[in-house]
């Protein structure tokens, strides 16, 4: 019961992907879901028109356990399971290659937390950049996993010259938070024709958990 859901809710973030306009024109996203300790369920190499019962079960040592993958989703697995092992409490992982947030992994630079979106929805840090690796490869996955311990609190990396990885407790909440870093990466690149988006003054994210705190008791 609770994997038909955790499938559902995966179906329906990548739905969400699309109607929010955050793709790429390729379409091009892979989507993960934990299922248990060991265990997650990924999308098959698509995403567009992807139905429940097409998800593959992957255990975190990399095996195919149920379902099909097509060949190049084999290279994903690692990039999945690395962040499954390095933060127990994620529970899914959205990949990307959002055209805004790309072009900062592009250029290398990490994306500064500057917008509202960003600060609310759960990155109110940079989006540090991962150093290019070939997808899947020893050295990416390495990348990630340094990164991830050198910035224990942050929900999303960038991969350079590649695109955008982002985690949270549920597929849900990790679109959302996709949404917002690739509406976020576009509003800095819009600044920056008229001289350049500006931090928040200090004291911002207290503020706006002191706000969210007054509007939920
Ligand atoms: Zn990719």
């Amino acid at each position: 019961m609770e994997s038909t859901t955790r499938a559902d809710g995966l179906v329906e973030a990548a739905r969400q992907l699309f109607e929010a306009g955050v793709m790429s024109h390729s379409g091009h996203a892979n989507l993960s879901a934990r299922l248990d300790g060991d265990r997650f369920l990924l999308t098959p190499g698509f995403v567009r028109g992807l139905a429940a019962h097409q998800l593959a079960t992957v255990g975190l040592d990399g095996r195919l356990l149920e379902g099909e993958l097509r060949s190049v989703s084999t290279e994903i697995i690692t990039m999945h399971s690395t962040v499954y092992r390095a933060r127990p409490q994620v529970g899914a992982i959205v990949h990307t290659h959002s055209p805004a947030a790309t072009a900062f992994a592009v250029a290398h630079r990490p994306l500064p937390c500057r917008t509202e979106p960003m600060l609310r929805f759960g990155q109110p840090e940079e989006v540090p950049v991962v150093p290019w690796g070939p997808r899947g490869s020893d050295v990416s996955v390495r990348g990630i996993a340094d990164v991830l311990e050198r910035r224990p609190t942050t929900s999303a990396v960038l991969l350079a010259n590649h695109g955008l990885l982002v985690f949270g407790p549920d597929a849900a909440a990790a679109g959302q938070l996709l949404v917002a870093i690739e509406e976020s990466a576009g509003v800095e690149l819009a600044a920056a024709a008229i001289g350049g988006a500006v931090d928040f003054p200090p004291g911002a994210l207290e503020a706006v958990r002191a706000s969210i705190a007054r509007v939920a008791s």
